[in-house]
């Protein structure tokens, strides 16, 4: 199959923030579009919205006013559902209800041609329930765009229990074709963003319950040593509380309340309070104009004299570490020996410098016989990061902690400490993420490909979440989810089995 030639009329029903977006992607890529609204004058005020977005593009040089005309002129609005009797797929942005999405799509089903394709925009629904009573559910799929819809790349292809190959590549390869970057998935509960995001939010919200940090630290860490766009907090803070709580909460009782998914009681609180994020004024953060920008905690500078860092067992991971503190003028000699577990070990003096793999510095510290263990974090990119989280086991003295913090102050980074807290903010979200995509996989919800496809175009993740475990070691990742899971004696942290079976069967996601 292939993508629905231009000459095929779309239409598109509800004329709201997702509706008009749509209906503008699609006439964009050249397609006769039609846009009802159940609201008297709603289609009409879409197609002058989109006119006036168009516009502010012609104001800036990016557009030229012939091609807002032509957008515009294939734009029709139409107060009666009646008028999408001719289209060739229908797609459907309303209200997120599914007795009225069921009830529009078999009122759809009645008017159109047999082989009209139906699609849903839901975020929440399943695909397979919408379409439960329909005479044809096999021309039924869901089509998520994200918000804005002209400006986010990413479309989700849901196939339902009846949907065919032949509808879902239809779908796909029209996305496509309009510019989007398209996923396969089937309709199980977040599709594959709304489930595999999570984690992002979860083990923020987890590290600050928990008193590892404040909500300002711990998204710096994310954006600087995680390069990820934004932190969980101030993202939550933008998209809202309400929002992101309900489809937390819709996400845990549509997986019978796997602990994986659950919802965080500092969050339900902000919702209670009406702290709402962005839109209320005030969310994690303050929004007044008179209130001062959030703050990350980082230390102060430890101007100290640094002896040779001794390195014993490198790996990959860290190569671009010692390589900064080499171009940073630091005397960085190599040992061969590797640790009984194989982990490499930094050495300044007595202090012992690990990469942190689950466990707290507390456990480690006992474990491997050390004075003074200080755990660092995972970065995106060593070469590159501005930030690090550390954590020092209670036997570290003080003038350790100083000598850690100047090794990173040393080579340009800030440094956050932690209280020890199992897997810190990166390793530990990095890898809570990659499991849920595992899991994904497993369950046949999507492919690895598309997992990954979708956590980069669809929230802009700097890398997919399994390129970025094969990248680790898919062994380092399930250890640090054993232990995390050993270190909370809680199911959540259990490692998907995929990740534990390609771990041990040397198997990586992508080739
Ligand atoms: P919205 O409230 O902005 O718009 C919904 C529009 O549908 C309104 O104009 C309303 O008048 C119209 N409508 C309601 N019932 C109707 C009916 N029976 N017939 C015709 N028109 C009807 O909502 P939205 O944010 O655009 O969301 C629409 C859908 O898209 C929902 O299913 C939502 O879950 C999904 N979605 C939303 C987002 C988002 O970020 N807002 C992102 C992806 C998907």
């Amino acid at each position: 199959m292939s993508a629905l030639s231009t000459s095929a009329v779309i239409g598109v029903i509800g004329a709201g923030a997702m509706g008009a977006g749509i209906a503008q992607v699609a006439a964009q890529a050249g397609h006769s579009v039609i846009l009802h609204d159940n609201q008297p004058g709603a289609a009409k005020t879409g197609i002058d919205n989109i006119r006036r977005q168009l516009e502010k593009r012609v104001a800036k040089g990016k557009m030229i006013q012939g091609d807002v005309d032509n957008i515009i002129a294939r734009l029709q609005p139409a107060g009666a559902i009646d008028a999408l009797a001719d289209s060739h797929l229908v797609i459907e942005a309303i209200v997120e209800n599914l007795e009225i999405k069921r009830q529009v799509f078999a009122q759809l089903e009645a008017l159109c041609s047999p082989d009209t394709l139906l699609a849903s925009n839901t975020s929440s629904l399943s695909i397979t329930s919408i379409a439960a009573n329909l005479e044809r559910p096999e021309h039924m799929a869901g089509l998520h765009f994200f918000n804005p819809a002209p400006v986010m790349k990413l479309v989700e292809v849901v196939s339902g229990l009846a949907t065919t190959t032949d509808v879902a590549e239809t779908l796909y390869d029209t996305a496509v074709a309009w510019g989007k970057v398209a996923v396969h998935a089937s309709s199980t509960p977040g599709f594959i963003v709304n489930r595999v995001a999570r984690p992002f939010y979860a083990e923020g919200l987890r590290l600050l319950q928990e008193g590892a940090s404040d909500a300002a630290t711990i998204d710096a860490l994310l954006r600087q040593a995680g390069g990820f766009r934004m932190g969980p907090f101030e993202l939550m803070d933008l998209i809202g509380h309400d929002v992101n709580y309900a489809v937390t909460r819709s996400v845990f009782d549509a997986y019978y309340g796997d602990t994986r998914f659950e919802p965080s009681l500092v969050q339900q609180a902000l919702v209670e309070a009406g702290r709402l994020g962005r839109k209320s004024g005030k969310g994690f953060f303050d929004y007044a104009e008179s209130a001062a920008k959030p703050q990350p905690t980082f230390a102060e500078p430890a101007n100290m004299e640094l002896p040779a860092l001794v390195v014993q067992g490198a790996n990959s991971t860290l190569a671009p570490l010692l390589e900064r503190a080499q171009e940073a003028g630091l005397n960085v000699v190599y040992r061969e020996s590797l640790q009984q577990d194989g982990s490499p070990r930094l050495y300044l003096g007595d202090l012992a410098l690990a990469l942190s793999d689950g466990r707290c510095a507390a456990e480690r510290a006992v474990n491997e016989g050390l004075d003074a263990l200080v755990l660092f974090d995972l970065c995106l990119d060593y070469r590159n990061a501005s930030a690090i989280a550390l954590a020092a086991s209670h036997t570290a003295s003080p003038e350790v902690r100083q000598l850690a913090t100047a090794f990173f102050q040393h080579m340009g980074m800030d440094v956050a400490w932690l209280t020890d807290t199992p897997g810190l903010v990166v390793l530990r979200t990095v890898a809570m993420l990659a499991n849920e995509a595992a899991d994904a996989v497993l369950q046949g919800v999507c492919s690895a490909q598309d997992g990954d496809l979708a956590m980069q175009a669809g929230v802009n993740y700097p890398r997919g979440p399994l390129a970025w475990a094969d990248s680790l070691g898919l062994p380092f990742v399930h250890r640090t989810l054993t232990h995390l899971q050993q270190s909370y004696g809680e199911e959540r942290y259990r490692s998907s089995f995929l990740l534990r079976r390609n771990a041990l069967s040397e198997e990586s996601f992508h080739e």
